[in-house]
């Protein structure tokens, strides 16, 4: 079991707050309710939740302000996918009333600034300690308390703890001999330094063609003098036509918000404003195909266009008709034909990786500052002090961007030293991949909650609305166990393996698995393939997450409080 010794105990010290003086282990202060770590749209929503519940909360952040994701990724052309009305909170009206979006899509600056609104708005600050990095959390089982070091060594024990680390937040730099020689700068994308960097007059080379990488590499073009992309795998890009938004047609929005927040809740996506297909790609004339593929790309949406037909996830020759419609965009963009050649994926259906949504991408291949390097054909060999080698040349440039992505959805969680029931690491447990109960609880740590956790829709669904969900669900069950008395509530290994088999086999229906993305995490050489969200539908996992808690929380182990642990 994992214990804390004395010496330990010494090199914990008091960690105050603004609002509440934690004691140290084995003081006699009462522990906290809950812990939350992370000040995203997660953690920001457990703490106004849990707050508002009447609990003792405090937040961990390891950032200097809150926003998660949008804190962390600054970089230049950093903006959503999925359409402001609906990339936000829906729990209160007012907020969505007040708050004004300005763009189609949200910039970074914009949707940080909306996070800040709703810290200051619902006063979450005094919850939160920021510059705080967890970097331990351990169940200590006589007392049924969750212990939480900070990385200074500082401690607070408390019942609960909720993960809101999010699903892309432990950057990946990859193992390219030479970067400590190298005498230019470099920056990976997540990491992004605050304030401008310029790139005027300078060389710039950028690693990846995610969707981090598109949305880099025409906004460096703008100002660089050179720009080098380093591209080992193709993406499909599709035009976001991202623009101002009509104050008319926002208002009119506005109108129904509740209807259209309640038709993302009941979606296959998260998402209100897409109508789901009823007919299969096959089903079409090639006529008639080109003609809705033409009117969705128009849209400059990457949900829609998946949602152009019933069968583009499913059926590989369905799938064929739509990557080729988005093959021949590509030639006619781009001039060189043996640039848009490279540009054309033929690795992966369209869709089983992240679809990306860009602006002028393709095009800013024809820019005379601009050139691919194909990085499969010829890999990145290594990092000298004036640049890259690739194929055996030497590209010199003065800035280097890894826009080369994340450990994701179990990177952030496998940071922290979690340990459960016995002193069992969670790292440990998961080594054949993750396994949760619905993505929220693993069976052996009890009273620690996921938001948004592997073998839940998380990534794939409009994220904001997913982790309401979760932290709605937590909250509503942690009010039902003090209601019935419970204080030990635990994911059941059977219920566990259940869910983790049929997470497995909706996906398995699916062409994701076999495609190697972060999903699977085959971009982290050596983490286990698994695919790791829920691709099941919102609606069904939220009616099925509804269904468990009004059923006595089927497939959890619940305790009554007081009742003494085995050691
Ligand atoms: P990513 O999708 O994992 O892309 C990483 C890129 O780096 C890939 O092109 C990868 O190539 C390349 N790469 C990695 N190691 C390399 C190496 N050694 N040599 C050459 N290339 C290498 O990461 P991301 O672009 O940061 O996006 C991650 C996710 O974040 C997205 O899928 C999305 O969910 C989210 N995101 C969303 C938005 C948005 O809302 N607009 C924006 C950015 C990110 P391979 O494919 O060959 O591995």
């Amino acid at each position: 079991m994992y214990a804390c010794t004395d010496k330990k105990r010494q090199e914990l010290r008091v960690l105050e707050t603004s609002n509440v003086t934690l004691e140290t282990i084995g003081a006699a202060a009462q522990p906290l309710d809950a812990v939350v770590v992370g000040a995203g749209f997660a953690g920001m929503y457990s703490v106004h939740r849990l707050t508002r519940q009447g609990l003792s909360v405090q937040c961990f952040e390891a950032g200097d302000d809150v926003g998660g994701t949008w804190w962390w990724n600054r970089y230049p052309g950093a903006q959503c996918d999925v359409e402001s009305l609906e990339y936000s909170y829906g729990f209160s009206e007012e907020l969505q009333q007040s708050w004004r979006w300005t763009r189609k899509y949200a910039a970074q600056a914009e949707i940080l600034a909306y996070a800040r609104h709703v810290a200051d708005r619902f006063d979450l600050r005094r919850h939160i300690r920021f510059g705080a990095r967890v970097a331990s959390v351990a169940y200590d089982e006589p007392q049924r308390l969750w212990t939480v070091v900070l990385a200074t060594g500082e401690a607070v024990r408390a019942r609960f703890v909720l993960m809101g680390t999010g699903n892309l937040s432990t950057p990946r730099v990859p193992d390219i001999p030479g970067l400590a020689d190298f005498k230019g700068t470099w920056i990976h994308s997540s990491r992004w330094p605050k304030g401008e960097v310029d790139f005027t007059g300078k060389r710039v080379a950028v690693i990846g063609t995610g969707s981090t990488g598109i949305q880099i590499i025409p906004v460096v073009a703008r100002t660089a003098r050179q720009l080098v992309v380093f591209q080992r795998s193709p993406n499909f890009v599709v035009q976001a036509f991202n623009r101002d938004l009509d104050p008319q047609g926002v208002a009119s929005y506005k109108a129904k918000y509740p209807q259209m927040r309640e038709r993302a809740r009941q979606s296959e996506l998260g998402v209100a404003d897409i109508d789901m297909p009823t007919r299969s790609a096959l089903d079409d004339t090639p006529e008639q195909r080109e003609a809705r593929y033409e009117a969705l790309w128009q849209r400059g949406s990457h949900p829609a266009f998946l949602c152009a037909y019933n069968d583009l996830l499913v059926n590989k020759a369905s799938n064929d008709t739509a990557a080729e419609f988005v093959r021949r965009k590509i030639r006619a963009a781009v001039k060189d034909p043996k640039v848009a050649e490279l540009l054309c994926p033929h690795d992966h259906p369209i869709g089983a990786k992240r679809l990306c949504a860009g602006t002028d991408y393709y095009e800013t291949y024809n820019r005379p500052n601009v050139k691919l390097v194909d990085a499969r054909a010829h890999p990145i060999e290594k990092i000298t002090a004036r640049g890259l080698v690739s194929g055996g040349v030497e590209h010199e440039v003065d800035v280097i961007i890894f826009a080369t992505g994340f450990d994701a959805m179990t990177g952030a969680l496998r940071e922290i030293d979690i340990r459960g029931r016995g002193g069992v690491a969670l790292a440990q447990q998961w080594s054949s991949g993750p396994a949760t109960y619905l993505g929220l609880m693993v069976a052996g740590f009890p009273n620690l909650f996921l938001i948004t956790g592997p073998g839940s829709p998380s990534v794939k669904s409009n994220v904001i609305l997913s982790i309401e969900q979760h932290v709605d669900w937590i909250a509503r069950c942690l009010d039902d166990m003090r209601r019935t008395g419970q204080g030990l509530i635990e994911a059941d290994p059977l219920a566990q393996a259940q869910w983790v088999a049929h997470v497995n086999e909706v996906a398995d229906r699916t062409l994701y698995p076999q495609t190697d993305s972060w999903y699977t995490g085959a971009n982290v050489p050596g983490k286990p393939r698994v695919f790791m969200p829920y691709v099941g539908g919102i609606a069904r996992y939220r009616r099925h997450c509804d269904e468990v808690a009004a059923d006595g929380y089927r497939g959890f182990r619940l305790q009554p409080s007081g009742v003494a642990q085995p050691a």
